[in-house]
C-alpha cells in the first residue's frame, strides 16, 4: 500500500510549494547511490513533464555505474561545480531533499543548505532530523524511489511519469532492495515496479547498465577482497572485510568499486552480521549489513558517527584502520549479547 493518501494535508501543501512560480531544487546526500540519483532525477523528470523548470544538485559526483542515468548530464555536482551547486540552493524558492535524514548527509553543503528556503523532505531512513516545511518519511518504504512514485500518485501526476522518469525510479527502487530481495520489498514495491514497467522501464537494460559495468580492476579487486581480506568469526556469526589505502591503490580505485562488497560477507553461511572496514586519506569508512533483529544503525550512531536502516547502515572514524576495527570488535559481543540470534 501506498504509504500517502491523496487526502493527507501534506499533499496539498506540497502541490502548493512545486507550483510556479516557485524555483525548484532537488538535492540527494553525499557519495549518491543508486536510489539518491533515482529519486531525484525520476521526480525531476516528472516535475518537467509537469511543465516545470527544476536543477538537481549532487554533494559529489556518482559512481560511474550510474552516470548512464536519463538526466544524468545535467546534474550539478559540487565536488566539480561548487560555485553553481550553491547558487542553485541560495536562489530555490523549494529545495526537495531525497534520500537522506540530516542535513549532514550533504556533507560540505550542508551550511547552505540548513538556510535554504522551504526545504521539502522525502526519505525512508530512520528518524529523520531536519527542520523542514513539509516533511514525507516512511521507513517502511523500500526506497525513496517508490516514495517518489507514491508521492506522485498521491499528487494525481503519475501520468508525468515518462520512460526517462520511470527508468530513473525503477533504477531507485532495484538497487535499494538489492534487486528485489531485501526484506522491505513488498506486494506495494512489485506493483510500484510494474507500474514503471508499463510507463517505459525496462528491467533488463537497467539491471545491465547497473550491474554488467564492472572495470577489470575491480573485479579484481574484489578477487582479491574474497581471497585475502574477507575472515568470518564462526563462534559470532560475523564477517569483517578490511581494506587499506594501499590495497585499493594497488587495484586503481575509483569510487564505486567497492559498492557491494560488503554483502558478500552476508552470503557466509551462518552470517548474521557483515562488516566492512576500508580506509581513505584518513579516514575510515564503515558499512555494516545484517539480518533480522539485529540493528546495525543502533550500533553505528552510538559508536562510529553513523546511521542508516536496522539491516544496512553506514559509518566513519579517524582513528586509524586497525584501532577502528579493534574498537568495533571490542563492543561486538555486548551489541551480539543484547540482539541474541
Ligand atoms: P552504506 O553502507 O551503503 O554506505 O550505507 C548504508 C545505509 O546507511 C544507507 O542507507 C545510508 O544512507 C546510511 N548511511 C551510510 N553512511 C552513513 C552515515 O555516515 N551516517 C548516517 N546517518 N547514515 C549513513
Ligand atoms: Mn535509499
Amino acid at each position: 500500500m501506498s504509504f500517502v493518501r491523496s487526502d493527507h494535508p501534506s499533499i496539498a501543501v506540497l502541490r502548493d510549494l512545486i507550483g510556479p512560480p516557485h524555483r525548484l531544487v532537488i538535492i540527494s546526500h553525499y557519495n549518491p547511490d543508486g536510489d539518491a540519483m533515482g529519486s531525484s532525477l525520476g521526480l525531476a523528470h516528472a516535475l518537467r513533464g509537469m511543465g516545470r523548470d527544476v536543477d538537481v544538485v549532487m554533494p559529489n559526483t556518482p559512481p560511474a555505474f550510474l552516470q548512464w542515468m536519463p538526466g544524468y548530464p545535467e546534474v550539478v555536482c559540487a565536488d566539480r561545480a561548487r560555485d553553481r551547486a550553491e547558487q542553485l540552493l541560495r536562489q530555490a524558492d523549494v529545495v526537495l531533499c531525497l534520500d537522506f535524514n540530516r542535513m549532514d548527509r550533504v556533507g560540505s553543503l550542508s551550511e547552505v543548505l540548513s538556510k535554504a528556503r522551504r526545504p521539502v523532505l522525502i526519505d525512508h531512513h530512520q528518524d529523520p532530523d531536519m527542520a523542514v516545511e513539509v516533511q514525507f518519511s516512511d521507513t517502511g518504504s523500500s526506497s525513496t524511489s517508490q516514495m517518489v512514485f507514491d508521492v506522485l500518485d498521491a499528487l494525481g501526476q503519475t501520468g508525468h511519469i515518462g520512460p526517462e522518469a520511470a527508468t530513473c525510479l525503477y533504477t531507485g527502487i532495484m538497487t535499494d532492495t538489492g534487486s528485489f530481495r531485501f526484506p522491505a520489498t513488498t506486494p506495494h514495491t512489485h506493483r510500484v515496479a510494474a507500474r514503471l514497467l508499463e510507463m517505459g522501464a525496462r528491467p533488463h537494460e537497467v539491471h545491465s547498465a547497473v550491474l554488467d559495468n564492472n572495470s577489470m580492476h575491480r573485479l579484481k579487486l574484489l578477487g582479491f577482497m574474497l581471497s585475502q581480506r574477507l575472515t568470518v568469526r564462526d563462534d559470532l556469526g560475523v564477517a569483517v572485510i578490511v581494506l587499506s589505502n594501499s590495497d585499493l591503490e594497488r587495484h586503481h580505485f575509483h569510487p564505486g568499486d567497492t559498492e557491494g562488497f560488503v554483502n558478500y560477507g552476508l552470503s557466509v553461511r551462518g552470517v548474521r552480521l557483515s562488516a566492512f572496514f576500508m580506509e581513505r586519506g584518513d579516514r575510515i569508512k564503515i558499512s555494516l549489513r545484517s539480518i533480522g533483529d539485529l540493528p546495525v544503525n543502533e550500533l553505528l550512531a552510538e559508536h562510529f558517527d553513523g546511521g542508516g536502516h536496522v539491516n544496512a547502515a553506514g559509518g566513519q572514524s579517524m582513528k586509524g584502520l586497525q584501532a577502528t576495527v579493534d574498537r568495533f570488535m571490542q563492543v561486538l559481543p555486548g551489541f551480539l549479547n543484547a540482539h541474541p540470534a
